[in-house]
């Protein structure tokens, strides 16, 4: 049985959190493989590590003396190994590194000694062997990992071996140390998990699993038992960020389970994610979760006989192409489709952009509706469940929420509704408050 597990940076920001984390691996002998963030923010107004990182980056570029930034960074971790008795070191390599960012170091190499160090003294403290992510995640030049590669030098590093390693970072072709993008370290979690064949990979975090709907929105909302990857899928594209979208694909390709744990409360489940949920497991309503986004536009086109007109939705998603907007949503009808577009992208072309569509397209009218939220109720069990659309739209009618646009996925995983943006707080907690909370169907 083989455990690898990731902490995230609220769980390594101070000597108390690199306690817990301690105990947590202790606890069970087939967590073998920690993989580490940065220290994190140890209360609200704090500091990430990383965020430190960045800024002494940004001062060296302008030429600025970055000394008091790089002070507090050091001081954080010598706290850690004074608080942790360990026997430890550091100032040797934070020397070097001040003389390496006088003489010009990269932004990424940089940013990536946050994990670096904070591996090294975790390490130190379970007594485990460091290994350097630089030894193992190998990019290409065009800055995808070259899985092949990474997995064969890790299992020749960690097979069999109690491991700590750091995240967020690996070395490009030429040797020089390149970052994932912000929040990266999940991924490194889960190509260990894939190099090494894990039974399952343990995403330890400050909330107990993915939360069915925004806690920014909805009190204290429920946090999801189980979830499979399409859903997961879903609701993060749409709003619900805990990992980073690069985590799912490494773990997904080898059937290895992802478990969201805190590490604030180690004996809650946390969340499950799976390819798929036999019946036996299953519990609960038939939404998995709630998501959503302002900031989106509707551009409906009408045109009498429009479906039969081959070819005609192809010449209007070229001219939507050609500005470089993608279509998030498409439902249409028989004489109209709608496409559902973010407004960001579409706000500097959008007169040219509807000038086009008349030209090439001809149609009787073109509208545009602006400030549109989308919101997304997620459940792999709506497909088995006849009316449930029925049920959300006049739930949502009921109390005053305005429906704009409705679609579903082909895979019935989804229900999407458009709403104005006024209305798109209002609409999740009706949502969840009808079907999570009083589980009405
Ligand atoms: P870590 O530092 O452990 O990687 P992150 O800050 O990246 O943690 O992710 C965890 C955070 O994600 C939570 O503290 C929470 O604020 C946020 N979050 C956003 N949406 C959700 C959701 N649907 N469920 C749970 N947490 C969410
Ligand atoms: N420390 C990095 C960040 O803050 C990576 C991570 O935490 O996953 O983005
Ligand atoms: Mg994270």
């Amino acid at each position: 049985m083989l455990k690898v597990l990731k902490f995230g940076g609220s769980s390594l920001a101070d000597a108390r959190q690199f306690a817990k984390v301690k105990s947590i691996v202790e606890a069970d002998p087939a967590r073998r493989v920690v993989i580490v963030s940065a220290p994190g923010k140890r209360f609200s107004g704090d500091h990430k590590i990383t965020d430190l990182l960045y800024l002494c980056a940004a001062h060296i570029k302008y030429g600025v003396s970055c000394e008091d930034i790089f002070a507090m960074i050091r001081d954080r971790y010598n706290e850690i190994i004074a608080e942790c008795g360990l026997h430890i070191s550091l100032d040797k390599e934070f020397d070097a590194l001040w003389d390496k960012m006088k003489n010009g170091i990269s932004q990424d190499e940089l940013a990536s000694r946050g994990e670096y160090f904070s591996a090294r003294l975790m390490a130190e403290y379970l007594g485990y062997e460091f290994v350097d992510a630089a030894r193992w995640i190998k990019f290409k030049f065009d800055g995808t990992v070259d899985q092949d590669a990474s997995y064969e030098a890790l299992r020749s590093l960690a097979e069999d071996r109690r491991v700590v390693i750091p995240g967020f970072y690996g070395v490009m072709p030429d040797g020089h140390i390149r970052t994932f993008s912000r929040g990266g370290s999940d991924i490194t979690g889960a190509l260990a998990a894939a190099a090494l064949g894990a039974d399952v990979y343990e995403n330890w975090t400050d909330v107990s699993g993915i939360l069915m709907a925004d806690p920014r929105i909805v009190d204290d909302p429920e946090p999801i038992r189980r979830v499979t990857y399409s859903e997961l899928r879903e609701l993060s594209y749409i709003g619900a960020q805990v990992l980073h979208e690069g985590t799912i694909f490494p773990v997904r390709e080898k059937n290895i389970p992802l478990n969201i744990r805190n590490t604030n409360a180690p004996d809650h489940p946390g969340t499950m994610i799976m390819e798929s949920i036999g019946d036996e497991m299953e519990e609960g309503g038939f939404i998995t979760g709630i998501a959503g986004k302002k900031g989106f536009s509707i551009i409906t086109i009408a045109k009498t006989g429009m479906s039969s007109e081959p070819g005609s939705l192809l010449k209007i998603l070229n001219v939507l192409a050609k500005h470089e907007v993608n279509v998030e949503y498409l439902p249409s009808g028989i004489d109209n489709v709608s496409l559902v577009v973010s407004s960001d992208k579409v706000s500097r072309s959008l007169y040219e952009m509807l000038g086009e569509l008349q030209k090439e397209v001809q149609p009787n009218k073109i509208t545009v509706t602006e400030h549109i939220a989308i919101v997304a109720a997620v459940g792999r069990k709506m497909a088995y469940r006849p009316g449930v659309s029925g049920k959300i739209f006049a739930k949502l009618g009921e109390n005053g929420v305005n429906i704009r646009m409705i679609t579903q996925g082909p895979e019935e995983l989804n229900i999407i509704v458009g709403v104005e943006e006024k209305d798109f707080e209002q609409a999740i907690r009706v949502l969840y408050n009808s079907f999570v909370k009083e589980n009405v169907v």
